[in-house]
């Protein structure tokens, strides 16, 4: 279609570089041959997944360290068309009593803590003699009080989770600290997934990639309300937070936001692993050291610290019962929005990783090229 007079509308206007928006730009330009225009207010591709080299040279992610990992190979295949891989396999190690602990807890975590030589037999029967009677696990302090006890609770899951959420365990779903499962073996991995990797040249190249196609213009430095009118576009893809595109009208959806703290070291390494958590001490919840996670070469070396915080970027949807709630109206107006699709974390209020977010948008490319218009 690229023959098209240019004043014709875009086929879609797409709100959003991250990868929600990325990959429904690819998909629609390279397989359906669709024009695209996709704006971001930020002055660069990749949503969070950004990454670029900072003044020392060493490549950062300037939005926290971001590790790719999947079961899916379909999302894998997807990605792979548009950068290589180099294996890595990310470890964390938790500030606790003093030591540095592999984290998630594992054999080796409760030995080192304790000072015990468990097998991972006696752990398994260990953690049933610590283990609370919750009854229907409900919140992020059942998931972890019903399988290691309050102490193993309180030492690795309370303050961190408290620092990052401003909220108690027991105010969150399962599903946040269900994230980092406990284990009787001695795995000191931090994901389990069939496929952990970085792309080879890092994420920013990966998205300059897929978006480089004659049909795909990218527009940086724009709120899409600056130029929605002035644009002809017949479908929006939007990919910001779903409360802001209603003006609010419910009220604001919680989002978690963290002020990033870069630091560079003159020193080839700071830190054993990725990452270090701080469970119960300081206002930041963990330090991540880049070169361990891009295997880059460098004299020099650089860290991030993460200081969760109320205000900023919307960065995390905040999942419990009551803003599952807000989220349901703001999704029944998004059905009434028939010349808009809602995708992405911030869109559809899900606490997605990265490979969550490209098995969605795929899944949606689908639905919407089965449905015409
Ligand atoms: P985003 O990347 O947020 O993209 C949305 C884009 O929309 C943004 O660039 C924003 O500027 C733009 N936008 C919003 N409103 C407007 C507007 N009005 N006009 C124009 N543009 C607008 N996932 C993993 O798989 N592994 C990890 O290790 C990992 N680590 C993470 C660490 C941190 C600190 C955070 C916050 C997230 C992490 N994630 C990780 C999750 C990952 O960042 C997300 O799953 C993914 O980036 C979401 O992509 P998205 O396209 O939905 O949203
Ligand atoms: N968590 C914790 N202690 C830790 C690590 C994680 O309590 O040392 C909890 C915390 O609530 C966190 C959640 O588990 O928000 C999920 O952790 P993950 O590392 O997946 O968070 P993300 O990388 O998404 O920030």
């Amino acid at each position: 279609m690229t023959d098209r007079p240019q004043s014709e509308p875009f086929d879609f206007l797409i709100v959003g570089a991250g990868f929600a928006g990325a990959v429904l730009a690819e998909r629609f330009a390279r397989d359906a041959g669709a024009r695209v225009l996709i704006v971001d207010r930020r002055p660069h591709i990749g949503g969070n997944a950004y990454d670029c080299h900072d003044d020392a040279g060493v490549l950062i992610h300037p939005y926290g360290p971001h590790i790719f990992h999947t079961n899916s190979k379909d999302v894998l295949d997807y990605l792979s068309q548009f950068t290589a891989w180099r294996p890595y396999q990310h470890r964390v190690l938790a500030s606790v009593d003093g030591q540095l602990l592999p984290l998630p807890i594992n054999l080796d975590t409760v030995n080192r803590l304790y000072g015990l030589n468990l097998t991972s037999n006696e752990l398994d029967s260990y953690f049933a003699s610590v283990a609370e009677d919750v009854g229907a696990v409900r919140t992020s302090e059942d998931v972890v009080v019903g399988k290691v006890g309050r102490d193993l609770y309180n030492k690795f899951f309370r303050g961190y989770t408290r620092k990052q959420w401003g909220l108690d365990p027991s105010e969150l779903d399962a599903s946040v600290t269900a994230r980092v499962p406990t284990r009787t073996n001695r795995d000191d991995r931090y994901f389990t997934d069939t496929y952990q990797m970085m792309p080879l040249h890092g994420y920013t190249r990966m998205f300059q990639r897929m978006l480089d196609h004659p049909n795909i213009k990218v527009m940086l430095n724009t709120d899409y309300r600056e130029i929605q009118d002035l644009v002809p576009w017949r479908h929006m893809i939007y990919t910001g937070p779903v409360d802001a595109y209603f003006d609010y009208c419910y009220g604001r959806l919680p989002y978690r936001s963290l002020e990033f703290v870069h630091e560079t070291h003159d020193t080839p390494q700071f830190q054993a692993v990725g990452t270090v958590n701080h469970p119960n001490d300081y206002a930041f919840t963990r330090v991540s050291e880049f070169k361990h996670i891009t295997g880059q070469q460098h004299s020099k070396t650089s860290v991030v610290y993460e200081f969760p915080t109320d205000s900023g970027d919307p960065y995390y949807p905040v999942p419990r019962p009551e803003n599952a709630e807000l989220y349901s109206q703001y999704e029944a107006l998004t059905r009434d929005r028939r010349n808009v699709t809602f995708v992405g974390r911030l869109a559809t209020y899900r606490y997605y990783n990265m490979d969550q977010v490209v098995a969605q948008a795929l899944a949606t490319y689908r639905r919407m090229r089965a449905v015409p218009a």
